[in-house]
């Protein structure tokens, strides 16, 4: 039998889809270092985020492909990521490739815990992860993630503090946060350019900032002013907390008219969904039930995915060990991961059909 060669293997390859980028495998040139030697064949399917959804059932579904052609003996696929970016690089935050905001009509509806336990879950898959807490009138982050010791400086730089495998950064370590309440929007905008301009983040694939809470002009001026790939928006299930975080997404949606940027609206994330008991794991709905994906519908942008009402997310807010790490297996934690799932896989499509515009097609 004559021995297989590339063509073949790239035939099969080119039947599967990326579901988000709606292209195949081969033309997305996501085939790398392919090697047959004596009907071995080996590859790399290279992936535009570690993060990736459908990871396995790719790998699965080109092993099988693969290993139907006839002359086929062996077949090793190695699953890896290069992230692409999307953040127009520019002197403020060079080496950052993507920068998610996470933003929420009002305060109390879980956006810092969501925006830790998600950072911590993108780093999980391998990424290469910041976190920025730019809640200047109430910054958690730092109780949150455990960290009690400040940033120092390095040849002028700041260098973030590294806590379960993300770089994190906190404006509450520079300014007096009952201070911070008097200052204006444009004010804070100014003084966080000049700390980001001075953090030494080093390469990073995602940055998740979280945003201070409300339509008002301090998350405003931060996400005019920050180069963001896209937001997200945190709300819980009622519908009194749709109409506040409608309103937080209509202001993105303007901020994208009136400013030459494109800020995607990644999605919504419905926070304190329903409460699963520890001891039976019944699910109650303490409060009404889909208000995240009703909004979601209503303004025609993805629901990104509910984090259920969970006592050991609170605990572990409050011990500086959010869920992720204090409590990997449980259901939180499971939803956190796949919401950031669909998170880096929305951004790989962001990122897709920006670069398709960009080259014009
Ligand atoms: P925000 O940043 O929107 O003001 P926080 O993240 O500070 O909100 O959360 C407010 C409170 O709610 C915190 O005590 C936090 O631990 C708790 N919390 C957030 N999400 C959950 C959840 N899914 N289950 C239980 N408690 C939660």
């Amino acid at each position: 039998m004559s021995e297989v060669n590339e063509k073949q293997v790239l035939a099969a390859l080119s039947s599967i889809q990326d579901p988000d980028l709606h292209k195949d495998i081969v033309s997305l040139g996501f085939i790398k270092d392919l090697k047959i030697e004596n009907g071995h064949v080996s590859f790399q399917i290279e992936l535009t985020t570690p993060a990736c959804p459908v990871k396995d059932k790719m790998k699965s579904e080109a092993e099988e492909k693969v290993s139907k052609i006839p002359g086929v003996k062996g077949v090793e696929i190695r699953m890896t990521a290069s992230v692409r970016g999307n953040a127009p690089t520019g002197p403020l935050i060079p080496n950052v490739k993507n920068i998610i905001a996470v933003a929420s009509g009002k305060g109390g509806v879980g956006k810092s815990t969501v925006s830790c336990n998600l950072a911590i879950a993108l780093a999980d898959t391998g990424a290469r992860v910041g976190l920025l807490d730019s809640d200047i009138y109430g910054p958690s982050i730092p109780m949150m993630m455990g960290v009690n010791e400040e940033p120092y400086m390095m040849d002028n730089k700041i260098i973030p503090v590294e806590k379960y495998g993300v770089k994190m950064m906190s404006m509450g370590f520079f300014i007096d946060p009952d201070k911070a309440v008097l200052w204006r929007g444009p004010m804070i905008a100014k003084y966080l350019q000049q700390v980001l301009a001075d953090v030494a983040w080093d390469d990073l694939d995602y940055l998740v900032v979280d945003l201070p809470p409300g339509t008002g002009d301090a998350p405003m001026s931060l996400a005019q002013l920050i180069p963001l790939t896209g937001v997200v928006v945190v709300m819980t299930p009622q519908d009194v907390a749709k109409e506040i975080a409608n309103k937080s997404i209509i202001m993105f949606q303007m901020m994208r008219e009136s400013t030459e940027r494109d800020i995607p609206i990644l999605g919504i994330i419905e926070n304190m969904s329903g409460f699963v008991c520890p001891h039976c794991g019944t699910v109650t709905h303490l409060f009404s039930q889909g208000g995240g994906k009703r909004a979601a519908k209503e303004l025609e942008i993805p629901f990104l995915g509910a984090v259920p009402i969970d006592p050991l997310v609170c605990q572990g807010g409050d011990n500086g060990k959010p869920a992720m790490v204090s409590a990997p297996a449980s259901e939180s934690s499971k939803a956190f991961r796949a919401i950031a799932q669909q998170i880096a896989a929305r951004i790989s499509s962001v990122t897709w059909e920006a670069s398709q515009r960009r080259e014009g097609k």
